[in-house]
């Protein structure tokens, strides 16, 4: 048997199909602004989203940080829910990069409401770091996979322009909360002044993400993500995965919030597990009731050949995937449906 592998959206390998339309990418120096095919990809997700320019980024995290560069000055203050990847998972990133600080909210699943926005931003004193940025995560990656209501991040918007606060959504999953709850891409394009979002996750693409906002602060994003040695060269070979994971691999991510609710469902009836998370997307979270380790129920899977991970000491973070076939969701269900383990 293959492994079965939940630990991440990330690990998906580039199909045939996709691999063909890389080999046969036209490329040229996009350092120069010169190749076609990222040119057709940045400009084919910033027309998606009604926004107007698009920088191709080789990274997810490398997407937010320059937005986070571009919105602040050092010693200003960045304002996010306190389980977003831009404070959890970017190694410090807002200080290194942007001198910044980071208020921190507590959030539902990762969601954050107005007046918790409103609350936190500092009055125009001398002493205070002066907040400049809101950085909303959607779907949120630590709340399980948690989709944002579109009215409540309209309420968020309407404080950040009372406040003369930037908006930035690290969309890593936007695609996921789009298909999830049929929410429109241009409400997102005016509710942002930027957007990131990822290729290679659920969309499956080896590499990259894309930076939308206005030309202006696109032109701005391009000298940063130069500084950060992040111009690359013939990249539409990459870009080439992009765009066919835009054509190929957007509504097909219903297949995989249906095997994560599957799979939550198999779960909700095991006897040692206390609790599942509510599932909106592609992102199981489930806690063992306290005398079971999630480290060692992640060992006894992979004797199975299921691997996720523990993301907790009690909790375990199954995700699902372009490469989790339905035969490998009900082979998981199976195995953990007659599954004993030991009390540690
Ligand atoms: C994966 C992810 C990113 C970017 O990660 P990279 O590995 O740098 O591409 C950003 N935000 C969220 C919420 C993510 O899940």
């Amino acid at each position: 048997m293959d492994w079965i592998d939940f630990r991440s959206d990330t690990i998906t390998k580039p199909t045939p199909g996709m691999l063909e339309a890389m080999a046969k990418a036209a490329t040229g120096d996009d350092v120069f602004g010169e190749d076609p095919s990222v040119n057709e990809l940045e400009h084919q997700l910033s027309s998606r989203f009604g926004m107007e320019a698009g920088l191709f980024c080789p990274s997810g995290t490398m997407a937010n940080q320059i937005a986070i560069k571009l919105h602040t000055q050092p010693g200003s203050e960045v304002i996010c829910d306190e389980l977003s990847h831009v404070y959890q998972y970017e190694g410090g990133g807002i200080a290194f990069n942007s001198g910044a600080s980071v208020r921190l909210l507590r959030g539902d699943r990762g969601r954050v409401k107005d007046w918790q926005v409103r609350d936190a931003i500092n009055p125009n004193d001398i002493h205070k770091a002066q907040s400049q940025l809101v950085v909303l995560e959607n779907t949120c990656n630590r709340g399980g996979g948690s989709v944002y209501e579109l009215v409540d991040i309209e309420d968020i918007k309407s404080v950040c322009l009372e406040n003369k606060l930037k908006l930035h959504l690290d969309g890593a999953r936007l695609f996921n909360a789009l298909v999830a709850t049929h929410q429109s891409p241009i409400a997102y394009g005016e509710l942002f002044d930027s957007i990131s979002i990822c290729l290679s996750k659920g969309l499956g693409a080896p590499v990259g993400s894309v930076l939308l906002g206005t030309s202006k602060d696109i032109q701005l994003a391009r000298r940063i993500r130069k500084v950060l040695g992040g111009g690359m060269r013939q990249a539409g070979i990459l870009a080439g995965a992009g765009l066919y994971a835009l054509d190929h691999h957007i509504g097909r991510l219903a297949e995989d919030h249906a095997h994560a609710t599957e799979l939550a469902k198999t779960l909700r009836g095991l006897s040692f597990v206390e609790q599942v998370l509510p599932v909106e997307t592609n992102i199981v979270l489930f806690n063992l009731y306290h005398n079971f380790s999630a480290a060692s129920f992640v060992e006894q899977l992979r004797e199975y050949r299921i691997l996720c991970f523990a993301t907790g000491k009690h909790q375990i973070r199954f995700v699902t995937h372009l490469d989790i076939s339905p035969q490998q969701v009900k082979q998981a269900q199976t195995i953990l449906q007659n599954l004993t383990i030991k009390p540690s």
